[in-house]
């Protein structure tokens, strides 16, 4: 794997406007080159590419990072896959023999899921088989699923892998008490190793086999496994979902397992948590359609509704299967059989069907409260579906079903000002605030760090307080690879928004916002204190506490002051 001076190197000579071209169609804008976002449905040209920064950012789902990061999105590969592609393009030598991070990750992954798998053959193992048994999975499934089991030890991978303790700690698959020292994980649970969709061992979540609780527990996100954007089992259903042109969605491991072991392949299940757009982008990669067999509970909560329109909303066609009652997907192919669990997933009704119904179950709509509570409930659900046409479709239904004119469904259901809470991800204004300003004409390079560290101070940026300390931390030698490096993925977000976006300013305001915004942000944290300190001046008043009283009026003054001055300091 390549140093860190070869990376850099390469970044040096990559054309990031020629490579991007290869997948994007780009046109000119400025010093900025904009087209069609890859990664989502781009209606308006959102992508941007800045050639001179070199860098990417989606505006429209905040898709961003350099070159690298770009190759590995679009070709699904990892880091160290993206360098060696690169280097051989821009012809850089690299030396491959060092291994990368993440491959030492994955090496030691692989190690500990054979060393759970030992276990679970092992006499210490019984009461694991037992359990695998009375749900009837075969030798053969278990294998390959590589199914294991964690012996009821604090320390037994800690001492196994004695070289590898902060790895594993890295991994998730240790903590570190109060004192410092490690402890395992899982202890005394039946092991599912989860893998990316490549293949590779990224990570492991646990079952109970008694009742503690959590039921099932995962790790958290590490350098290879982000919650967020796993979806497990989808290494064993990719071939036969291209081929079918459809996934099946489900609750648990176990369902996949056991769909696996009647033959069904095209099937996945979530984290255990709603699914989020990210895991609806990676689904999108490989079928245009999804069906959702979930068991009656799961499928009415409001969060299985939330996480079924983030897949409509990534333009994925959404079905629910029903399950009978009192089934899961696992006991419903078992007892069953696969051919009848197929015929679920195909006779499953559209999403809005299936969402419509839902409400209607839940509520009387024969009774004037029913209806009432219905088009609240959707109310506030439409604005949450970016498809114009779906909203419209459960309007009209909606209507049929209450027996109310369609105009007056849409009115009773349109959205106030503030109606809707979850207001979808494509409506949000990013924001230009005075804030904002300042910190883009610094990343613009328009205002020097000298001149902001003049007039304002760290704690004057209270939005984006850590894109602040790292601007002061990095000093004068500050490069926006050096920002983005230091920062959380959200701000990473806002630096780029703020790099590559076109200011809603006129030319000739420009020159005029770039004097007054730091002044005028300090002048805006001024109006705050002041503002605190009146509120705490009344509740003083009314404690009698008089000291107290005249301390604050005095400090107020010397803020109105300070205000007066024009915000100097
Ligand atoms: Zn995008």
């Amino acid at each position: 794997m390549a140093g860190r001076d070869e990376i850099e190197l390469i970044r040096e000579r990559a054309d990031m406007l020629e490579i991007v071209s290869r997948y994007v169609t780009l046109k000119r804008a400025g010093k900025n080159y904009i087209g069609s976002c890859p990664f989502h449905q781009d209606k308006t040209p959102s992508f941007t590419v800045t050639p001179d920064k070199k860098l990417f950012h989606c505006f429209g789902c905040n898709e961003g990072g350099d070159l690298f990061q770009f190759l590995m999105k679009i070709e699904r590969i990892d880091f160290s896959e993206a360098v060696v592609r690169l280097a051989a393009q821009v012809g850089v030598p690299i030396r491959r023999e060092r291994a990368s991070p993440l491959s030492k990750f994955k090496e030691l992954n692989e190690r500990v899921c054979g060393y759970f798998q030992i276990n679970l053959v092992s006499p210490a193992g019984q009461q694991a088989r037992a359990y695998l048994k009375r749900r009837g999975f075969t030798k053969e499934i278990i294998e390959k699923f590589r199914l294991g089991y964690a012996l009821p030890k604090w320390d037994d991978l800690i001492k196994t892998f004695p070289k590898d303790g902060e790895t594993l700690e890295t991994l998730g698959l240790a903590l570190r008490g109060k004192e410092g020292t490690l402890y395992d994980r899982f202890r005394e649970r039946l092991i599912f190793p989860i893998w990316s969709p490549a293949g590779d061992i990224i990570g492991f979540a646990g079952r109970a086999l008694g009742d503690e609780e959590p039921k099932y527990l995962n790790i958290s996100n590490t350098p290879l496994f982000e919650k967020g954007s796993v979806l497990y089992g989808l290494n064993f259903a990719r071939q036969a979902a291209r081929a079918i042109g459809t996934l099946i969605l489900v609750e648990g491991y176990t369902d996949v397992i056991g769909a696996h072991q009647a033959g069904i392949e095209n099937i996945v299940a979530g984290m255990g948590t709603a699914l989020t757009a990210a895991q609806a982008q990676v689904l999108k990669r490989y079928v245009s359609r999804v069906v959702l067999a979930y068991d009656r509970d799961v499928a009415g909560r409001n969060a299985t509704v939330r996480g079924m329109a983030n897949l409509r909303n990534a333009d994925l066609e959404v079905f629910v299967a029903l399950l009978p009652p009192e089934q899961d997907p696992d006991s419903f192919v078992r007892t069953q059989g696969r051919d009848a669990f197929i015929q679920i997933t195909e006779s499953a009704l559209p999403f809005h069907e299936f969402y419509l119904q839902s409400v209607l179950e839940d509520h009387h709509a024969a009774t004037l409260a029913g209806k009432e509570q219905i088009l609240r409930n959707v109310k506030e659900f439409l604005p949450t579906l970016v498809s114009a046409a779906v909203r419209h479709e459960i309007i009209r239904e909606l209507g049929r079903v209450l027996n109310l004119p369609e105009e007056e469904v849409a009115r009773a259901v349109k959205a106030g000002k503030r109606a809707g809470i979850m207001t979808p991800p494509s409506a949000e204004k990013p924001a230009w605030g005075t804030e904002e300003q300042v910190l883009y004409f610094v990343l613009q390079g328009e205002l020097s760090l000298d001149r902001l560290r003049d007039e304002l101070d760290v704690q004057d940026f209270t939005r984006y307080p850590e894109i602040a300390r790292s601007l002061w931390e990095l000093g004068e030698e500050w490069t926006v690879d050096g920002l983005l490096a230091k920062l959380s993925a959200e701000d990473q977000v806002t630096v780029r928004r703020l790099v590559l976006m076109q200011p809603p300013l006129k030319e000739s305001d420009r020159q005029r916002a770039l004097a007054e915004a730091p002044r005028r942000l300090r002048q805006v944290r001024i109006e705050e204190q002041i503002a605190r300190l009146r509120e705490e001046v009344r509740a003083a008043e009314r404690a009698g506490d008089r000291e107290k009283v005249w301390r604050l009026q005095g400090e107020l003054v010397q803020q109105q002051q300070q205000l007066l001055q024009g915000g100097r300091r």
